[in-house]
């Protein structure tokens, strides 16, 4: 056998134990060096790479190697390659280049200065989340690390981790933040592997010094988007710089996200957001009013606080379009209009599907019978349906795990998280269960 078959073959037999999108990621761009007194040189593209599969792949890589050299002693060396690392040089210049002149660290734009702690309301239901993102803002790095800012949809998770950001950069205009979407993340990463630019986008976010992502249920499946974030999260992590990050769901109901990650989240603060109360509501209510100029009655104000209770920014909706309308009609704003405006909102968006719903249509789809769907019966038959069922409950409606363990004759939560995450996982693999969803979802929706 030829010394650079030792590698070849070593890669055929990694790329069995690998999914195809690591591989060529990370094993793709090696090659074969040289191979003398039982140590195997294998070129890379730069030190990030070498250091990369050192940490990660060294035991699989050692273990295809002995399998096909017989020598249990091998050593593996991983050598940049000077060539490529200097292409790569070149990029971070750039980036580095075109962030200093601006002056301003780019990506602080994408901040929403809108979103400030000055116009946030607190109240019961948002007071934790509330110190504790100002106490990450008035002492980054000294503070909790990294913060989960959990809570649910249109309840100000994008406004607080903003205001966190707008805070650090008033007392630090060069400090150098990124704010971004999870889904933001996942784009870059997946340019950066297409345009083979990883090494300029690590570089990019190692050296930053504080890291806001929200929304990172986002990740849930993208597993190397989630490869990607561990790896620059442990570096800020290290160097003690704050990650903020924002989810409506639970670090222990995301489901499709990898336990080393779960378990990072869990490591700082998690503090999350409840729906607000009364008191709060209007005082959001009145405070948008009062910015986007817009005249509110008392009694209508009283109206729509009472109507919206679950989703400040549908609150938000329709106060906007109860001025729009006012001002393009010239008509006063009324207790009447309201109902009207919010008819509309609420069919639109609101429209609420129940757990008996869900149930009756799932027993119909699979041709059994809603008793059995909802009994403790284990045959085979039974088991998938129950839990599309469980699944589209938590999908679809607000109930909570425990909730829907009640209507299907008293299910422990574990169950139904379990179910949940069943669905999940099969859906991606079986087209026949996604169809089948889909085809649910739409007809629950109709
Ligand atoms: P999320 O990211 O949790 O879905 P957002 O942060 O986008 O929610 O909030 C939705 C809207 O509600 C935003 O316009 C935000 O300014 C507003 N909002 C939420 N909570 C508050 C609050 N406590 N005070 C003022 N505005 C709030
Ligand atoms: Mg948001």
């Amino acid at each position: 056998m030829e010394n650079i078959d030792i590698w070849n073959k070593g890669l055929s037999l990694i790329k069995k134990n690998l999914n195809n999108e690591i591989f060529d990621l990370w094993f793709k761009s090696t090659s074969f060096k040289s191979f003398t007194n039982g140590e195997i040189n294998i070129s890379v593209p730069n030190r990030y790479c070498g250091e990369w599969l050192k940490t990660n792949y060294y035991s699989l890589i050692k273990e295809a190697l002995i399998n096909i050299t017989q020598d249990r002693d091998i050593k593996i060396n991983f050598i940049p390659d000077k060539e490529k690392e200097k292409e790569n040089t070149e990029d971070v210049k750039i980036i580095k280049e075109a962030s200093a002149k601006t002056s301003l660290f780019q990506e602080k734009r994408m901040l929403n200065r809108k979103y400030n702690f000055e116009n946030f309301i607190v109240g019961p239901s948002n007071q934790f989340a509330h110190a504790a993102a100002l106490a990450v803002a008035e002492n980054p790095g000294k503070s909790y690390n990294p913060l989960f800012i959990y809570g649910g949809v249109g309840l100000g998770k994008t406004h607080l981790i903003n205001a966190i950001g707008d805070h650090v950069v008033r007392n630090k205009p060069d400090v150098k933040i990124i704010y971004l979407t999870a889904e933001q993340f996942t784009n870059e990463v997946v340019a950066a592997i297409r345009y083979d630019k990883m090494y300029a986008f690590k570089e990019k976010y190692r050296n930053i010094d504080m890291l806001l992502v929200d929304d990172i249920q986002f990740f849930s499946g993208k597993d190397r988007s989630q490869e990607e974030f561990f790896y620059t999260f442990n570096t800020l992590y290290e160097a003690h710089r704050p990650v903020v990050i924002s989810s409506d769901k639970y670090p222990k109901e995301m489901l499709n996200i990898e336990e080393r990650l779960r378990s990072r989240f869990e490591w700082g603060l998690i503090a999350d957001i409840q729906q607000p109360d009364f008191e709060t509501r209007m005082a959001i209510l009145k405070q948008k009013a009062e910015i986007e100029n817009i005249k509110l009655p008392e009694d209508v104000i009283l109206f729509l606080v009472d109507a919206i209770k679950t989703n400040i920014r549908v609150l938000e909706g329709a106060l906007i379009r109860l001025g729009a309308y006012a001002s393009l009609t010239g008509k006063p704003i009324t207790v009447e209009l309201a109902k009207d405006i919010l008819k509309a909102t609420i069919s639109e968006k609101e429209k609420t599907i129940t757990s008996d719903a869900i149930q009756k249509a799932t027993a119909d789809y699979f041709q059994i019978k809603l008793t059995e769907l909802k009994s403790k019966k284990r045959t085979k038959n039974l088991v998938m349906p129950r839990q599309v069922a469980m699944y589209l409950c938590r999908e679809l409606t607000n109930l909570s795990y425990p909730e829907i363990g009640k209507y299907f004759g008293g299910k422990d939560h574990t169950t139904v998280i379990h179910a949940c995450r069943q669905i999940e996982k099969i859906k991606e693999k079986e087209s026949r269960l996604k169809d089948a969803i889909e085809t649910l979802i739409k007809a629950l929706k109709a």
